[in-house]
Order: structure tokens, then C-alpha cells, then sequence
């Protein structure tokens, strides 16, 4: 095995998005967010687990005034997803009024950020956004656009910054994909 692959359970993957073009994916990100928002303070909210790293990441290439929230999901069983979203988390505080700017990993069928605009819209915020590091459009079923998109990928399933692979994974630096047994 080489050093560009790795072995999650009894899957192999190899290196996709590597640290660095993570950090130019996210600086893109960034850059997209203050100039769209210039002069808002939003809230940030990282949908939990996987987008811990990448919004974590985020603010820290912001220099706007903004805060920081998290909200926890459930929506993938191994590698396929269950097409439902469970709220594992009530938000803390008020976003009404607030400009809030959800942050996920990854959007697959995109129906947990669905599930959660349908929900916080409900709470009045003066805008709703999203963000993704990377989305896959040939599966998205979603009826919104995703606002801020680091990139956008083939239908593949990807482990590492935050992804996993049944409950592993999430802390391998660099972004792998399935590798194929042909
Ligand atoms: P969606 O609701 O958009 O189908 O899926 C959203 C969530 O499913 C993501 O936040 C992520 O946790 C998980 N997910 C979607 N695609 C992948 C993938 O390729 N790999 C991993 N590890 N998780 C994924």
C-alpha cells in the first residue's frame, strides 16, 4: 500500500484533496462570504460532526466580525445515505433577525440542509445561507441553491476532514475517495 492510500474497516481510498488545495478551497470560501456579506456579523453554524474542521477552518481565514454555533444531524448510515435527517441538537440562542450562514461538509443529496433551512426559517433570521466545501450535483434533490462552494465532485464517496467511514476516518488530513476494485 502506498502512502496516498488508506484503509478504513475493510474499504481502501485514496488521496483526492490534499491539505494544501484544502486550504485554497477554503481561503476561496472565505474571500466568496465577505464579499457577499460585507458588513453583517453572521452566525456561523457548523452541522455536526463532519463540518467541525472545515468551519473551524473557515473562520479563521474571516476577518469579519461574526459568531460561531453547532448543530448535530444524522443522515448517512455507512456509505449510502438514509434520506432522512434526524435534529439531534436544538440550536442555542436566537437567529432571528441574524444573518446565518449554515456550514456543511459535504452536500450529497443535500437533504439535511433542506431539513434544516425548512426548520431555522421558522425562527425569522434576516438571511439563510449555505455553505459547503464540497457538493456533488449529481446527487443533489434538493429545491435551493447552495450559496458558497469550495468544490464541486463526481458522485463518489469521500472520507477524511471530517468525513468518515463508519464512525472513522475523520481525522486524516487530506480529503480520499473510494478506491475503485476493478
Ligand atoms: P446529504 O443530506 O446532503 O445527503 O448528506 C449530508 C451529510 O452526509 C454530510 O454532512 C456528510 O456527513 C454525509 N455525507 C455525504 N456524502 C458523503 C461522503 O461522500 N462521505 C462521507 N463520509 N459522508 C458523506
Amino acid at each position: 500500500m502506498s502512502g496516498n492510500e488508506v484503509t478504513l474497516h475493510d474499504k481502501t481510498f485514496s488521496v483526492f484533496i490534499n491539505a494544501e488545495e484544502i486550504k485554497v478551497l477554503t481561503q476561496k470560501v472565505a474571500a466568496q462570504i465577505e464579499s457577499d456579506l460585507a458588513g453583517e456579523c453572521p452566525i456561523f453554524i457548523g452541522v455536526l460532526n463532519g463540518a467541525v474542521f472545515f468551519v473551524t477552518d473557515l473562520l479563521r481565514e474571516l476577518k469579519m466580525d461574526c459568531e460561531l454555533g453547532f448543530i448535530g444531524v444524522s443522515s448517512y448510515d455507512g456509505m449510502k445515505s438514509k434520506g432522512k435527517v434526524t435534529l439531534n441538537l436544538p440550536l442555542e440562542g436566537g437567529i432571528s433577525g441574524r444573518t446565518v450562514v449554515l456550514v456543511e461538509d459535504i452536500v450529497d443529496s443535500g437533504l439535511t440542509l433542506q431539513f434544516l433551512l425548512e426548520n431555522m426559517d421558522e425562527a425569522k433570521p434576516k438571511a439563510l445561507k449555505t455553505a459547503a466545501l464540497l457538493y456533488k450535483p449529481d446527487a443533489f434533490k434538493g429545491n435551493y441553491k447552495v450559496d458558497y462552494i469550495g468544490k464541486e465532485i463526481p458522485n463518489d464517496f469521500v472520507v477524511g476532514y471530517g468525513l468518515d467511514y463508519n464512525g472513522i476516518g475523520r481525522n486524516l488530513k487530506d480529503i480520499y475517495k473510494l478506491k475503485q476494485t476493478t
